[in-house]
């Protein structure tokens, strides 16, 4: 059953994880790379950029490519350096130096500030850049990222335990002890699965 990017979307729990699941097509594909409609979507649908920015960022390519492949590949390289973080973080592995360069590369170039927000009928804090330069559109993303990993293991990154998913989540559950991306797809799945091997009493896969 192919998810709607929203749904994809919302399954991590943290922006820096949505990104990275971002990356991955549905049913164990291997990762696509990310192209600029589908950043820009993503920056829309996590609020990070307005409607109207969003739309003026999806008609950059034929206005300033270069500005437009010089954020993208950016981007990619952002993603895959969480997406090897958040691997390793899961497995209690190592992790390279050169991926936290990417990660505090992004951290370094945009400066700004936090403000208080209001939204509805709450406060919430924003980040606000100092310049207005694309690569602000990554500073939520980055510092996101660095947030779970400076959390550890607070943070509850997990693994999908559908071996052939690949999405990660943050384990928010009370109980701690979620095991699938989403109990709609992967953990229904697993569910089938048990049944059939408990009628027939064999494995199904
Ligand atoms: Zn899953």
């Amino acid at each position: 059953m192919p998810r709607t990017l929203d749904e994809r979307r919302s399954l991590g729990g943290r922006l820096a994880v949505d990104f990275v699941n971002l990356g991955k097509v549905f049913s164990g594909s291997s990762p696509r790379p990310l192209s600029w409609e589908r950043l820009i979507t993503f920056l829309e649908a996590a609020s990070v950029v307005s409607p109207e920015r969003g739309a003026q960022l999806l008609a950059l390519p034929n206005l300033d490519s270069r500005s437009s492949e010089a954020l993208l590949s950016r981007a990619q390289r952002l993603q895959t350096a969480l997406r090897e973080v958040f691997s390793a973080s899961v497995r209690r592995g190592r992790i390279a130096r050169e991926w936290i360069g990417t990660i505090n590369e992004i951290l370094r170039i945009t400066e700004g500030h936090d403000e208080l927000v209001s939204d509805a009928d709450a406060w919430r804090l924003e980040f606000v850049a100092r310049e207005d330069s694309l690569d602000w559109l990554l500073a939520a993303i980055a510092r996101s990222g660095a947030e779970i990993l400076a959390e550890s293991a607070a943070s509850r990154l997990r693994l999908c335990g559908n071996p052939t998913c690949g999405l990660f989540f943050c384990d928010t559950s009370r109980t701690r002890k979620r095991r699938w991306c989403s109990m709609a797809t992967c953990g229904n799945r697993h569910k089938v699965a048990a049944f059939a091997q408990r009628q027939t009493g064999r494995p199904t896969s």
